[in-house]
């Protein structure tokens, strides 16, 4: 593999293309070949031996690690400064697997009520039944994150900005308390990318990823991946071993690619998303727009000082109820009607049918999440061919309000 004191020094587009990229593959291929096999052969059992026990590199059975995988994890880990990296079939994988590894019974751990969907169902149902005090905080309160850290916290889990109203987290403050009551802080980076935000830098412990979204980029390839320190990227990766959710040779191969134009991506998906947030600000028809690019925004400065850019995407409340969410929706030719979001083309939806899923309609308002709202993840086409499709689509809305006030 490159050597990762030349990776570090590079910038981010040569680390999306060389690092973690073997010297020599077979045959010379200039794209590590997908290794399809589960199993890989020794000449002599010595060797096969001195790599089981882990005191030669090389693999042994898929499950734990394959040279296509590895790869892809090897760039995540130069592109996140870390020290280590490990992937996992899906990005919830990531964040269970990570979740089981750090607390056991009669641990506490602090996190904010903004989290995705099915982390925060795993907050919510799953870590309880397993005698682990869960403690949620209002995302953007940072006296009540840091009265309820002091009470204890074996982990910090923090999602920023958070999905689906962009709320922003400042991350060095809170890991700072977190580490004075000598708990792991984990960053949730899905939505930022290693683009525009490094945790690590910011004092988090470890950085997962849905490389699902932005780093695979083409909604062709599910994963996740955790970057982080040595010592507890191999806790998690040993978790992982046995618990068996592993990242595949051929999605593997497919994020690998996408992260070779991650910083082309996401400065444009960065670009379009600030225009279209420019454009519905100054919209009749709309109520709300939450973008932390926003100077309004009200974590605007916390955006500033710990994001490089802003991301792709962004939300907003209209007029109206949630008719007016589907008349607006249902207009959209430039945007996949669609969950995810961080995908080359723009994708839209309301949290219902996207992000909060899991929740029953009842949670979704307890979580503060409005009928109104539509989460709109702005691909790479051009800003104006959004903004024109967003713009006859919100006069297909104008025309329901008035048949409405008719
Ligand atoms: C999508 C997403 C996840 C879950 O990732 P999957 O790859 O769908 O399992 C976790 N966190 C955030 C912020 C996400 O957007």
């Amino acid at each position: 593999m490159m050597s990762d004191e030349r990776s570090a020094s590079d910038g981010p587009s040569t680390q999306c293309v060389w690092g973690g990229e073997p010297d020599r593959t077979s045959e010379g291929a200039t794209v590590m070949p997908i290794y399809h096999n589960v199993t890989f052969a020794y000449d002599d059992l010595d060797s096969w031996r001195k790599v089981g026990a882990g005191e030669e590199s090389g693999h042994v059975y898929s499950r734990n690690s394959n040279p296509t995988v590895e790869v892809f994890e090897d760039k995540m880990q130069i592109l996140e400064g870390a020290e280590a990296a490990t992937s996992f079939a899906t990005g919830m994988a990531a964040i269970s697997n990570t979740l089981f590894t750090l607390l056991s019974p009669g641990d506490r751990i602090v996190a904010i009520k903004d989290t995705y969907g099915g982390t925060n169902k795993i907050l919510n149902d799953v870590l309880p039944r397993f005698g682990i005090e869960v403690a949620l905080c209002e995302t953007d309160d940072p006296d009540a994150l840091e009265d309820a850290i002091e009470q204890g916290c074996e982990v910090l889990y923090l999602e920023s900005p958070t999905n689906p109203t962009l709320k922003v987290v400042d991350i060095s403050r809170l890991a700072e308390a977190a580490h004075a009551e000598n708990g792991t802080v984990v960053v949730d980076n899905t939505f930022a990318t290693p683009i525009n935000q490094h945790p690590l830098e910011l004092g988090a412990d470890l950085v997962v990823h849905s490389a699902t979204k932005f780093l695979g980029g083409h909604s062709d390839a599910m994963g996740g991946v955790i970057c982080g320190p040595r010592d507890l990227v191999d806790a998690v990766f040993h978790f992982r071993e046995i618990n068996g959710a592993s990242l595949a040779p051929k999605p593997a191969s497919l994020l690998t690619r996408g992260l070779k134009t991650l910083e082309l991506r996401v400065l444009r998906h960065n670009e379009n998303a600030q225009r279209i947030a420019d454009f519905l600000s100054g919209h009749p028809l709309v109520n709300q727009v939450f973008y932390p690019g926003l100077s309004t925004h009200p974590n605007h400065d916390v955006a500033r000082r710990q994001m490089s850019g802003f991301g792709g995407v962004l939300s907003f409340t209209l007029r109206g109820n949630f008719e007016s969410v589907r008349h607006l929706l249902n207009a959209l030719h430039r945007a996949h009607r669609a969950a995810s979001l961080g995908s080359v083309s723009t994708l839209a939806g309301p949290p219902a049918t996207t992000s909060h899923v899991e929740l029953s309609p009842e949670e979704r308002a307890a979580a503060g999440i409005p009928e109104s709202l539509v989460r709109y993840s702005a691909g790479i086409e051009n800003a104006e061919d959004l903004i024109a499709d967003l713009e006859q689509a919100l006069e297909r809305v104008d025309a329901f309000l008035q048949t409405e006030d008719a």
